[in-house]
């Protein structure tokens, strides 16, 4: 890839960062799963504010890339960001304890979030992981508003 000191502007740049096709993040910082690698590893850091928001994460992430998991893991996620954005961070780590005691209860092993249907295809216009990334590092400044604005344009998109 060419440095940005030595490239000249022409039509032909946007041609050399492949957008993604479920959420048309422009994948200038990288692939969406590659961006999506370095937002876990700060949440499994355990550092905030990123660790906080992970089950948010995960949510804004699958629903906008509906490809990688089914529809019932999808209506599961669709709860944590539609609780996320009616009521806030609180009430997901609420929801989100309650799952993961339920599953303890039945040894299945298996995450379950009982969930709103899911919506068939969601295709976000307002911001994508992307934009999350700011320039692909995920800054600590700002971020809580980002995926607030994430967790919105996931949510718009699943009206429209
Ligand atoms: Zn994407």
């Amino acid at each position: 890839m060419r440095s940005y000191e030595t490239s000249v502007p022409s039509y032909g740049d946007a041609m050399e960062f492949e957008a993604c096709g479920e959420c048309g993040a422009t994948g200038r910082w990288g692939t969406c799963e590659q961006l999506f690698h370095v937002l876990l590893a700060l949440d499994h850091e355990r550092r905030q504010p990123w660790a906080a928001y992970h089950s948010v994460n995960v949510a804004c992430y699958l629903l906008q890339h509906p490809s990688l998991a089914s529809r019932e893991v999808l209506a599961g996620q669709w709860s944590i960001v539609a609780i996320f954005v009616d009521e806030g961070l609180e009430a997901v780590h609420t929801l989100t304890a309650r799952a993961v005691r339920r599953n303890n209860c039945r040894a299945s092993g298996r995450a379950e979030i009982v969930g709103r249907p899911a919506p068939q295809a969601v295709r976000p216009v307002g911001a994508t992981i992307e934009d999350v990334s700011v320039d692909g590092s995920f800054p600590a400044t700002g971020y809580e508003g980002r995926i607030r604005l994430w967790a919105d344009a996931t949510a718009t998109a699943r009206a429209s």
